[in-house]
């Protein structure tokens, strides 16, 4: 499938102010002749921000709202009628807009919201996959500008651009998937056909403040002052893997697209625009338990995805923090084997039956779930 060169920009932008911001995704469309050339006239363009939970952007969750609403701005000075809109993890869709400030931009820019709750099946391109069932509400706008966060994850390394269009998938279908999908390499396959089927016209990376350790949910925000963007998702977190100083095959999502070859999955056929990787390079960024573990080293030493798949099936354990947990049931919500139950105000995880997705972690809003080499009961 690979079939040309991607050209990724990387520039840097300190702080979540406008004029800085403003001026660093001007770097970043720049290239591709501005954003005009981008979007046309009279379109409706979705911006797909990452979105996961209700919670504040100083806790580098989300999307920063400013980088929203800028690019927002920016659409509409373009001529573009722009919406914003996701299928968050947990909590209802206009709390966390409220919570994370989409709700303020949307008032300050006229933006509208895009309730995804509705289903289309779409045919992917990815050999071996089924239809996808994304948001029947893309339908409704003429293009889509993705605008992921960039993290660490439990389960895939790290999310940039492609996880990020994981929420176009709707509601339920997201558990289903990662019952159908419990490996790692085959949860990403499963991504990159959801980045295919969607086909943001191109990706924006937020990593002015990124987050590093535990993520996606719990790690620790870390300011990068760096802002990335591609037409092509998958080139885009290709080069913010190399920026964090991952191996490739550490971020399930990349060694997934260099198994299908698909462009952007090569660092060698991507030009780089701004500045370089060594520029951007994050030296001492933690790459959380997923990579940087005796197992996740190990990773990178096995080419063939079998081999792989036996490592990944060696990942820890969620363990409930007995201090932590309020017994909210959120996690028992998210869980798509159904092993979580509260029992007096505690939740406890069947671990026999746990398939290590780590929705639990990344949705419990107390920090309640650490993961474990050995959980006890
Ligand atoms: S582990 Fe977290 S999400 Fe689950 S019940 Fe306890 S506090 Fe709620
Ligand atoms: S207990 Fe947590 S990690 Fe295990 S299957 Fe349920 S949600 Fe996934």
């Amino acid at each position: 499938m690979n079939s040309g060169r991607e050209k990724v920009v990387i520039t840097g932008c300190r702080h979540y102010h406008p004029v800085e911001v403003r001026q660093g995704l001007r770097e970043i469309f720049k290239p591709f002749g501005g954003i005009e050339s981008v979007i046309g006239r009279g379109q409706k363009i979705l911006i797909k921000p990452n979105l996961l939970a209700a919670v504040t952007p100083a806790e580098a969750v989300t999307t920063h709202p400013l980088v929203v609403r800028v690019l927002a701005e920016m659409i509409q000075e373009a001529g573009g009628k722009v919406y914003i809109g996701d299928s968050p993890g947990s909590d209802r869709q206009e709390l966390a807009h409220r919570v994370s400030g989409l709700e303020d931009v949307m008032k300050k820019t006229g933006a509208e919201m895009l309730v995804f709750e509705k289903i289309k099946e779409v045919e992917s391109t990815i050999r071996g996959l089924k239809a996808i069932p994304l948001a029947a509400e893309l339908d409704e706008v003429d293009l889509v500008i993705n605008v992921g966060k960039l993290k660490t994850h439990s389960l895939t390394g790290m999310t940039g651009a492609v996880k990020n269009l994981f929420g176009c998938v709707v509601g339920a279908n997201k558990k289903r998937f990662h019952l159908e999908h419990p490996l790692p390499l085959d949860f990403s396959k499963l991504l990159l056909g959801v980045s295919l089927a969607v086909k943001p016209a191109f990706s924006v990376l937020d990593a002015v403040v990124a987050m590093e350790g535990p993520g996606p949910r719990r790690g620790k925000p870390r300011q990068l002052g760096l802002l990335m963007g591609s037409p092509s998702p998958v080139a885009l977190d290709t080069v913010a893997a190399e920026v964090l100083g991952f191996f490739p095959e550490q971020v399930t999502t990349v060694a997934a697209a260099r198994n299908f070859k698909l462009n952007g999955a090569d660092p060698d056929d991507i030009d780089l625009v701004g500045l370089s990787i060594e520029e951007a390079k994050v030296t001492d960024f933690d790459r959380g338990p997923a990579a940087t573990g005796k197992l996740g080293r190990l990773f990178a030493l096995f080419p063939v995805a079998i081999l792989k798949n036996f490592f990944y099936a060696r990942r820890p354990y969620p363990q409930v923090n007995r201090e932590r947990c309020t017994g909210c049931g959120i996690c028992r919500e998210a869980c798509p084997t159904q092993v979580i139950r509260i029992t007096d105000g505690l939740a406890s995880i069947e671990h026999y039956e746990c398939i290590r997705c780590y929705c639990c972690q990344e949705l419990c809003p107390h920090g309640a779930i650490m993961l474990v080499n050995s959980p006890s009961h």
